[in-house]
């Protein structure tokens, strides 16, 4: 038996989608609160923006590759942000790109991530930008993800020069196989940060939301090998043999009950002792032997409670409603970021019919702009924030009215 805990034993539920009324919604409210745009220019420049965040989406969107592959969309990447004039960073990275806005004024550093890489879904909408490559398609959405990264390092390149610090954006590859956060960090590209923020798209929240959750948000995950041996003999003397079908087939009804996606570091070592038990018990009741090979997958997303604070009081304040989410039981690679240093991770609400994975997966691209915004108004605060906390102490004693001083 060969099998995945991300294939068997998870499925999504989507939840009531609410419309989205667009001229109540944050589009109007940015423009409303922007000091420096009138409300004339601030729109052209918003839907150039939001043009060119369409056609960068469109086009990954077109040319999916998976993990460890990223090679085009790693060159697609590097044109968009040379052609804004930002800068580049060489790390020695095959797939993914490192680039910085900013250290004119001398500050700290911070980051925000996107993933770059698609699955290997065939994808089965009918959309004029549906995926040209058979068998790949970007549909956990992480092309949006890309385009919301440049767009906000497109804003940031305006502001670059009053920036206190550095934001380094950091286009991840090989998030679906957990792998391409350890390298990046192997890749030294977060030694000299004092945080990071990333999100991802979330189909069951309108357009206009923002769902924050201080802890646990998202699962940690393991994937499993199980190898069942059984017996073989002559069909004249069946009770000589053990079939390793039926054995595996038993083993997958009894394992129905449990999945290795947890919230809790202890509840994981308690999950796996009992699917331990269940596949050794199963096998062994019927004569058959086991081996199990684990798979370590990232550990729960958990946000840093002070910075998750200060990220709600950020989206406030640019006309994006905050919500709660249920946290998730898929597992992100953003998680070992937060091993190492104080993150936060957010799901923008993308008014989708379908979840995570699906073959129809699909987003509202409305949501593209202000994302953009949004991001670029969180790197900005936090950059001003630094210069007077520690990041541990992120919210603290501070004086809350201070965040949203202009730069
Ligand atoms: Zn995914
Ligand atoms: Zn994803």
């Amino acid at each position: 038996m060969r099998a995945k805990a991300s294939e068997s034993l998870f499925c999504f539920r989507t939840l009531g989608i609410q419309p989205f009324v667009w001229s109540q919604g944050p589009w109007f409210k940015l423009l409303g609160r922007c000091p420096t745009w009138g409300e004339n220019r601030g729109r052209k420049l918003m839907t150039k923006l939001e043009q060119d965040l369409v056609a960068i989406r469109r086009h990954l969107h077109q040319n999916p590759e998976t993990a460890h592959q990223e090679y085009q969309t790693t060159e697609y990447i590097l044109a968009c942000l040379r052609r804004h004039g930002i800068r580049v960073i060489d790390y020695g990275l095959t797939a993914g790109v490192v680039a910085e806005i900013g250290g004119i004024v001398p500050g700290p550093v911070i980051a925000l991530r996107a993933d770059i890489d698609a699955l290997p879904v065939t994808e089965q909408t009918d959309l004029p930008y549906a995926s040209r490559i058979p068998g790949k398609m970007h549909a956990c959405g992480h092309d949006f993800h890309t385009a919301v990264v440049i767009g906000a390092g497109i804003l940031l390149k305006q502001l670059e020069s009053d920036l206190p610090g550095t934001v380094r954006l950091i286009f991840q590859p090989a998030e679906e196989t957990a792998t391409g956060a350890r390298w990046i960090m192997e890749h030294r590209v977060l030694d000299d940060v004092s945080c990071i923020f990333g999100l991802h798209n979330k189909p069951d929240l309108p357009v206009g939301t923002v769902g924050i959750k201080a802890g646990p948000l998202m699962a940690g995950a393991y994937g499993f090998v199980v190898e069942i041996q059984g017996q073989g003999s002559h069909a004249a003397v069946p009770d000589h043999s053990v079939d390793p079908i039926v054995t595996a087939s038993l083993v997958v009804s009894a394992l129905l009950e449990v999945t290795i996606r947890t919230f809790d570091l202890g509840v994981r070592q308690a999950v796996l002792k009992r699917f331990e038990d269940i596949v050794y018990g199963v096998s062994s009741a019927l004569g058959a032997s086991a081996s199990i090979r684990w798979v370590q997958g990232p550990p729960p997303v958990n946000n840093h409670e002070g910075l998750t604070d200060f990220v709600r009081d950020v989206v406030a304040g640019t006309g994006l409603r905050v919500v709660e989410p249920k946290p998730s039981a898929a597992g992100e690679d953003f998680a070992f970021y937060q091993q190492s240093v104080p993150g936060v991770f957010v799901f923008v609400g993308t008014s989708g019919h379908y979840e995570w994975h699906h073959p129809q997966f699909d987003l509202d691209e409305s949501a593209l702009p202000f994302t953009a915004e949004f991001c670029k108004e969180l790197c900005r605060l936090a950059l001003t924030r630094l210069q007077f906390h520690d990041p541990l102490a992120f919210y603290g004693e501070a004086d809350e009215e201070q965040i949203f001083d202009g730069p």
